[in-house]
């Protein structure tokens, strides 16, 4: 047994530098939700086959009237289905 490598190998070293990395950044295994769906929406953004489009309802204002388009949210944007049609 060569006595440096059990120093090289201490256990407490490890468990120190595991702690500091585990609060710097306790969220970095959590993945962030993905973008919610308006109601417009056909597909989630990224969808293969999908694509954004100019909001049918409200023709791109993201308004209707004076209220906020429903189908889009206020983007004037949804996603649509673009393959196979
Ligand atoms: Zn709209």
């Amino acid at each position: 047994m060569d006595p440096r490598d059990t120093a090289a190998r201490d256990p407490a070293i490890d468990i120190a530098a595991e702690s500091v990395a585990g609060e710097e950044d306790p969220g970095a295994a959590v993945e962030p939700p993905p973008q919610p769906l308006a109601p417009g929406d056909e597909a989630a953004a990224g969808t293969p086959g999908t694509g954004e489009d100019v909001c049918p309802r409200c023709g791109g204002s993201g308004r209707i009237g004076e209220t906020q388009c429903p189908d889009c949210v206020g983007t004037g944007r949804v996603i649509r289905g673009i393959g196979g049609a």
